[in-house]
């Protein structure tokens, strides 16, 4: 067995330990011969191993610049959300969010400006959403937020408290506060009929549009075409 014991140096020790009985000629177990080795760098090698293997997944996952999840990662969970959906007749809202007028902040005070404001952009979505909704950096300034088990009624509501999470206060900067707003693309899966990953992207991508030519700092809403409201 191994086992584990504090060192005077307050480092752990770990020791491999074997213990055979001793027979004597008449098979007479005589005594315990026991032979102990000490694993403690071979259990360090194995915890930096783990800690470097953790921390290449991360990185595989996450936006080095805002350690939200990268393009890749956010989309894989929309899949896995969608397919749940299916399954459960569930509903799912994607919220897509581009920052606006940003490169007016690159042009005028500098890139590594803009990078601040991303990283505090990044910070204050994910306080805004619950512990278990999705958010991504997909692409440049633009964030995919998915939030699972979320119908019509609640989805521009959340949006909103989104864009008014960036929009009621200045982001402080190196360069001083800037103040920024976010337009926001939203669509509601259930009511378009469990959709594909790329049918939502591509409507929440109109809708964005959308709320970007009406002005910005604006939540709009992807409607299916001829649906119950009349509308589309
Ligand atoms: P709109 O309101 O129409 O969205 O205007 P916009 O200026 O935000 O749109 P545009 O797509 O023209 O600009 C996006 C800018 O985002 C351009 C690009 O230089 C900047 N950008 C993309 N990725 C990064 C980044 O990682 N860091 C910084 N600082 N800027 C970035
Ligand atoms: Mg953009
Ligand atoms: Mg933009």
């Amino acid at each position: 067995p191994q086992r584990r014991a504090e060192e005077p140096n307050g480092r752990t020790r770990c020791n491999l330990t074997t213990k055979v009985p001793l027979p004597d000629a008449a098979g007479q177990t005589i005594g315990i011969i026991g032979i102990s080795r000490n694993i403690s760098a071979l259990k360090d090698a194995e915890a930096e191993l783990k800690r470097v293997r953790d921390e290449l997944a991360f990185k595989a996952a996450h936006d080095y610049l805002t350690s939200l999840m990268n393009r890749g990662a956010i989309l894989e969970m929309l899949d896995r959300e969608l397919a749940r959906n299916i399954r459960e007749d569930g509903s799912t809202a994607v919220l897509l969010g581009d920052l606006d007028h940003f490169k007016n902040i690159n042009d005028t005070l500098g890139h590594p400006t803009g990078d601040e404001v991303l990283r505090e952009v990044a910070g204050r979505l994910l306080k805004a959403v619950r512990p278990y909704d999705l958010v991504g950096r997909f692409g440049g300034e633009e964030f995919l937020v998915v939030l699972p088990g979320c119908a019509a009624p609640d989805a521009l509501a959340r949006a909103d408290q989104l864009r008014e999470a960036i929009a009621a206060s200045p982001i402080p900067t190196a360069r001083g506060p800037i103040h920024i707003t976010i337009s926001v693309g939203v669509i509601v899966s259930r009511d378009w009929g469990q959709p594909t990953a790329e049918e939502i992207l591509r409507e929440v991508d109109s809708a964005l549009y959308a709320a970007k030519a009406a002005g910005r700092n604006r939540c709009s809403l992807a409607v299916p075409p001829c649906n119950d409201r009349g509308l589309g």
